[in-house]
């Protein structure tokens, strides 16, 4: 059976981060074919839009689309195209991997193998209902949660659970004090997690959780959030195990789901091909999950593990004296 994907190349280190995932995912013989679609300065360039019809047609379709890094240029419409594909295909769960990696130069190099579950849609994030008095003195910010949003988004972390095996999730809110909203939504977690019985699940107060990540992550397995505080506790997360050139994220809703690196288009490093594609590739391994390939993802990731521990070509990001392409051979040779 061949699964056809869109796949867009994107900005700055992004052609080249996508060209070694695609030599990688090839060699896998795992039956995907490729649709190309342009996003982002390149799709301005060629179309004269950042986000062109063509593209959203072609992750209509597919349903599946794995990313590079975009660059959104100021006063362009969108704020971001990332935020503008998660709304125009309500990808509402934000889902991000953190597991230690060795020979990266992370705080926790082993024993970090968590999944955050962030809440896509609603929430301070969004930005709704921002307002500056005329004097500019008093900024105001609404934020919404509704208890739909909240029940499929806990609903998806105990899905996830129980499909990927894990066995805890953690519920983070600031409901001591933000009654209203975060209030809701861990009522809302508790009524869900009754559904749940095989898997535990705990409450945590955010700042609490900031501080126990830092000093235990161990004891953390899937954490579910809000919009605001998913953003922060992700990257805090990836902060953990090594950074940027290792953080993959999926942005998943009910119709779509793409399938990204966590960092930017790297334009300080671009097109001298020494990029880290580890990120993508994990990626691509949360696709694989997605596609219901849970031994080829592991495959995959195995692959990058032991490239790691061998120290085999490695780019400069994490010590290494390898390139992109050489990085890419050393996963293959050991798939
Ligand atoms: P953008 O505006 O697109 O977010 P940025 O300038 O913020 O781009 P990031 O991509 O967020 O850049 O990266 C921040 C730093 O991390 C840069 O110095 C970049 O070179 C480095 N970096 C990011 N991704 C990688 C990668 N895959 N391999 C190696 N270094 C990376
Ligand atoms: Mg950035």
């Amino acid at each position: 059976m061949t699964q056809t994907i869109t796949v867009i190349r994107g900005d700055g280190i992004g052609p080249e981060i996508m060209d070694a995932t695609l030599r990688v995912l090839d060699a896998m013989n795992v039956g995907l074919q490729y649709e190309f679609a342009d996003a982002g300065l390149v799709a301005l360039e060629k179309h004269g839009e950042l986000l062109p019809a063509s593209t959203l047609e072609s992750i209509r379709t597919n349903r599946i689309a794995l990313k590079s890094p975009l660059t959104t240029p100021v006063g362009e419409g969108f704020s971001s195209i990332n935020v503008e594909l998660r709304k125009r295909f309500d990808l509402y769960a934000n889902v991000r991997p953190a597991k230690s990696f060795p020979n990266t130069k992370s705080r926790f190099p082993s024993g970090v193998d968590l999944v955050t579950v962030r809440e896509n849609t609603e929430g301070a994030y969004i930005g709704e209902g921002q307002s500056l008095s005329e004097d500019g003195e008093t900024a105001v910010l609404q934020q919404k949660v509704t208890r739909r949003g909240s029940e499929r988004i806990v609903r998806y972390a105990f899905e996830l659970a129980r499909r990927t095996g894990r066995k805890k999730v953690t519920v983070v809110h600031k409901a001591n004090i933000l009654k209203s909203t975060s209030g809701l939504f861990l009522r809302t977690a508790r009524t869900v997690a009754q559904e749940y019985p095989d898997i535990e699940c705990n409450e945590m107060i955010v700042d609490n959780c900031c501080m126990q990540l830092v000093m235990k992550p161990e004891q953390f397995d899937i954490i579910v959030t809000t919009n605001l505080f998913g953003d922060i506790i992700s990257d805090l997360c990836a902060g953990l195990v090594g950074g940027l050139g290792l953080a993959p994220g999926a942005n998943i809703g009910t119709d779509a789901a793409i399938f990204e690196a966590v960092h930017g288009t790297a334009p300080d490093i671009a097109g001298q091909g020494k990029a880290n594609p580890c990120a993508l590739l994990l990626g691509a391994a949360q696709m694989l999950d997605h596609l219901a390939m849970p031994e080829q993802a592991e495959r995959l990731r195995k692959a990058i593990i032991t490239t790691l521990e061998e120290k085999d070509s490695l780019t400069p990001d994490l010590g290494g004296s390898g390139n992109t392409t050489s990085f890419a051979d050393a996963i293959i040779r050991r798939l």
